[in-house]
């Protein structure tokens, strides 16, 4: 050890020990110096350590083995480290003493490297990297105290010492930056570069790596310096941890391995040599290694496809290739192939040339030609049949026909769309969405609008940039819904009206969303749209898939025009349509350009019928499931719920986010400067929000509904609004429209879709208080906040009185001689306001309650309301009354009974925080 010590390449170390030997007893140190001095020495002798060192430890001291011969003085305290290391790890021992070393050196800086160098010398016992990071951070805690007092010990010869260390020792990262910081190497860039390229020479390119990074010149460095040395030698992670710290490097690598792309095959060889690395067999060692790498770092790092043409362009062609392989099978039509071609050559010269020949290649002279006149390109530079292909049509001046022949959507051989053309609607403005959603806010809960077919479309994928969503497709029974995204721009103007039909639509658990290996629509979905929190699964979504695999599966489901023993791989829809309906769907506008303005006819009539067929397989399978006894909505919910939410978690987000805009924080803000009680507020919401309605009312809020027929009228509701000062809840479109004529303060946004969400955000936007006395304060149904409270003993009675009267009724009504058909209604609609207006049976009640005030709940008992309502007992049930202590509310404006709900409250309460007394 102490011969290794001698010839490290740390200078004069048996000078700088005696200076420590010498040091404690004699000259200008203080006496704490003295002290520490002495506690050192002392303990290392293996004498009465315990008593000496810090009371917080066992002394390690007993570990020690004898001392049998002459050590220097840094390595006993190494020896002494390494001993406390490993027992207490970092602690305070530790702390304490290195300080103690540090005090008591003349030379901190040459002891800490001293230090290292022996700690990192000694790899067998591992632990040493870690062990010397924590000595380098205890030393730079340390010499921020005492930075002054040794300024003049940190000479240039140090820090140059210092750096050569870090270029020599194997050493961590974290502990090169705390070295160049304590040995300010920054302050000799040019010097340190110098011994950086050094080091290259002498082949440490994971050194010269990090330190290039530990002072920040990454960018004096070129790609071939240790960064393609590193890639050779299959140090990646090395690589990447360089790589994100540096722009300018991960683009020149781009540029650089793009290039090596052209070279040819044995350029990775001489490289290798060039650079002074053994090309060994490493994934560095082909060029379709390469090509998978430069891949991996434009990914990585969102590197654009023009740094890299090459690599973009032989992923063209790969796509072209497929692309036109679909088109000339059939499988593609001729204006989606087309399209596609032109799209992804774009202005590329060497990519139009190119895929001349590649067409020529496949022997598609037609396409050929077509793609060399369209391109204009010199004759000379074509291939020799081409080039009398193209003579021969000039000498015969016959001319080369340009134009897209046009395509004929064949019905007989395809399944076709029963739906008339003016039925299928393209969402391509504002206006046209508003239109929409103005028709389904009306028609959202009428009975034939239960069921949405839903597809998507995006432009294929050629190369590694992301596609975004191009169309969504929503298909009822008599229309259908193009939504052509690449036209409803920017996505924010449409941020509101995303929202209202993703609330009315998607999260609305009465309307069946029918999707087709839906997840990966809706995560195209949930990644383009403008809004968070998007419901894309579980009830309310059935994916068609699962419930065709599930009726084959378990319930040994045929379908018409399948054979008893097809194999059956249910992959596609197309296949799935023609076993319903014996023809399958024409694919060839698959694989089109779906963000062209305006689509075609025959993308239009795709993109329609790919949704409105979902409706029509459905609805075959619900109608054979009932013929075969097959409970279908069992199934279908079984199917619906079986799509986890797990499985549906968005995938990392595109990285362009063209219809992506920023959160806004609408939440948050809040116009209301003051808490305000329950009362000071009368609240008016669409019928769509009834549900939150219901959830105010029952926090004691006055909260009116605005009825269907009313919904579109926003004039009607502003003046609602303004005459009777109320405040306005909505969302998406419908907000908007009245928001527009209102102050900021006076209507609120809803943008959760979970009731207990909505209510949070209304309370904390109006600064609402909710006393406990507020809760059961006001009736759910009609909103009145005149009610009863009784106690279950009286409750009972008005059960058991109000199930006499309507035995009573039955009895009545039953009798053969009734024939009156209106009067059916009667007794079976409670609701019916009209109903008050009908004379009490026992009308003995009235004058009881009036004279008798001792006995207030008489009225009630007779099963009436003070308002003259029948009570509504149906939600009751005899047994709810042997709770003593349950307290009843009952309406006194439309007999609604209710009672405490003690898990609501305290939900609501725990929920509302501070806010809930
Ligand atoms: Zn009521």
């Amino acid at each position: 050890m102490a011969g290794r010590w001698n010839e490290t390449s740390c200078n004069a170390p048996a000078a700088d020990v005696a200076n420590f030997r010498a040091a404690g007893p004699s000259s200008n140190q203080s006496p704490r110096k003295i002290q520490s001095i002495a506690q050192m020495s002392f303990s290392s002798n293996g004498v009465g350590g315990t008593s000496a060192t810090p009371n917080t430890y066992v002394s390690p001291v007993a570990h020690f083995e004898p001392v049998q011969r002459f050590e220097p003085e840094v390595e006993r305290i190494a020896k002494h480290i390494q001993s406390i290391w490993a027992t207490w790890k970092q602690s305070k021992v530790l702390t304490d003493t290195l300080s103690c070393f540090f005090n008591s050196s003349p030379d901190p800086y040459t002891s800490l490297l001293q230090l290292i160098n022996i700690i990192s010398e000694d790899r067998l016992k591992g632990k040493a990297t870690s062990m010397a990071h924590t000595i380098t951070e205890e030393f730079y805690k340390w010499i921020k105290f005492n930075e002054s007092e040794y300024e003049h010990v940190l000479t240039e010869e140090l820090k140059i010492q210092a750096f050569k260390m870090v270029l020599e020792k194997k050493i961590n990262l974290n502990t090169i930056n705390t070295i160049v910081k304590i040995f300010k190497c920054n302050t000799r860039l040019d010097c340190m570069e110098e011994l950086i390229r050094e080091s290259i020479k002498q082949k440490r390119f994971k050194e010269a790596c990090y330190a290039s990074m530990s002072l920040n010149i990454q960018d004096r460095f070129t790609v071939e310096d240790f960064l393609l040395p590193l890639f050779f030698m299959n140090l990646v992670c090395v690589t990447e941890e360089f790589l994100v710290t540096t722009k300018f490097q991960q683009t020149a690598l781009v540029k650089y391995l793009d290039d090596l792309l052209v070279e040819n095959d044995d350029c990775l060889y001489f490289l290798a040599n060039r650079l002074n690395v053994t090309q060994s067999n490493n994934n560095f060692s082909n060029k379709s290694q390469i090509k998978t790498n430069l891949t991996r770092i434009m990914k990585k790092y969102n590197i654009p496809n023009e740094l890299a043409p090459n690599v973009t362009r032989q992923k063209k062609k790969g796509a072209l290739v497929y692309l036109f392989r679909r088109y000339q099978s059939g499988a593609t039509g001729i204006h989606a192939w087309r399209e596609m071609a032109l799209e992804s050559i774009g202005n590329d010269e060497t990519m139009m040339l190119e895929v001349v020949k590649m067409l020529e290649h496949f022997g598609d002279i037609q396409e050929c030609i077509y793609f060399a006149q369209l391109f204009a390109i010199d004759p000379s530079l074509l291939p020799p049949t081409i080039q009398q292909e193209l003579l021969f049509c000039e000498n015969a001046s016959a001319g080369i026909d340009l134009s897209i022949p046009t395509e004929e959507y064949n019905t007989t051989e395809y399944h076709d769309l029963s739906l008339p053309d003016k039925q299928i609607h393209i969402i391509d403005c504002a206006t046209k969405f508003n239109e929409f959603l103005d028709k389904i806010n009306i028609e959202l809960f009428d009975a034939h609008l239960d069921v949405f077919g839903l597809d998507c479309e995006w432009k294929p994928e050629l190369t590694s940039d992301k596609s975004d969503l191009a169309s969504i497709q929503l298909a009822t029974i008599d229309s259908i819904y193009i939504f052509h995204l690449p036209q409803l721009q920017p996505a924010e103007s449409f941020k509101l009206h995303w929202q209202e039909f993703s609330m009315n639509i998607f999260s609305n658990i009465n309307i069946l969303k029918l999707g087709f290996e839906w997840k990966g629509d809706a995560s195209m979905i949930r990644s383009s749209l403008p809004i968070d929190n998007i419901q894309l699964h579980g009830p309310g979504f059935i994916d068609i898939k699962l419930l065709w695999k599930e009726l084959e599966t378990k319930w040994n489901f045929q379908l018409p025009f399948q054979s008893p023993n097809e194999d059956i791989t249910y992959n596609s829809l197309s296949d799935l349509v023609k076993l319903c309906f014996g023809r399958p769907l024409n694919k060839t506008e698959q694989f089109s350009n779906w963000e062209k303005i305006p689509l075609r006819s025959n993308q239009i009539k795709y993109a329609a019928l790919d949704a409105y067929c979902l409706l029509e397989v459905y609805n075959l399978f619900k109608t054979k499931c009932e013929t075969s006894n097959i409970p279908f909505d069992e199934v279908c919910q079984k199917i619906s719920n079986n799509d986890h939410p797990d499985m549906m978690k968005p995938k990392p987000k595109h990285k362009k986010h063209k219809y992506k805009v920023p959160k806004t924080n609408i939440k948050s803000k809040s116009p209301h400067t003051h808490v305000s009680c329950v009362k000071h507020f009368k609240l008016l919401v669409p019928y769509t929000l009834e549900k939150l309605a219901e959830r105010l009312r029952k926090c004691g809020i006055d909260t009116s509904i605005v009825e269907r027929s009313r919904i579109n009228d926003s004039h009607y509701i502003v003046n609602l609004i303004k005459t009777n000062n109320l405040h306005f809840i909505a969302f998406g479109h419908a907000f908007s429209k009245v928001a527009e004529k209102l102050h900021t303060g006076q209507c609120y946004c809803v943008q959760n879709h979970n009731l207990d969400d909505q209510v949070q955000e209304v309370l904390n936007f109006f600064k609402i208080v909710v006393k406990k006395e507020d809760l059961n304060s006001r009736c759910q149904i009609c909103n009145s906040d005149s009610y009863e409270i009784v106690s279950s003993l009286v409750m009972k009675q008005i059960y058991d009185s109000v199930k006499i009267i309507e035995n009573q009724r039955a009895v009545r009504y039953n009798t053969p001689f009734d024939e009156d058909y209106e009067d059916d209604n009667f007794y079976g609609d409670e609701d019916d306001s009209d109903e008050g207006t009908t004379a009490p049976i026992n009308a003995k009640c009235l004058t009881n309650n009036s004279s008798l005030p001792e006995e207030p709940h008489s009225k009630l008992m007779s099963g009436y309301t003070n308002g003259n309502s029948m009570i509504d007992v149906k939600p009751l049930s005899a047994d709810m009354f042997n709770d003593q202590n349950r307290v009843f509310y009952i309406c006194n404006s439309c007999g609604s009974v209710r009672w405490d709900n003690l898990q609501w409250e305290s939900a609501l309460g725990s929920s509302l925080g501070m806010k809930f007394k």
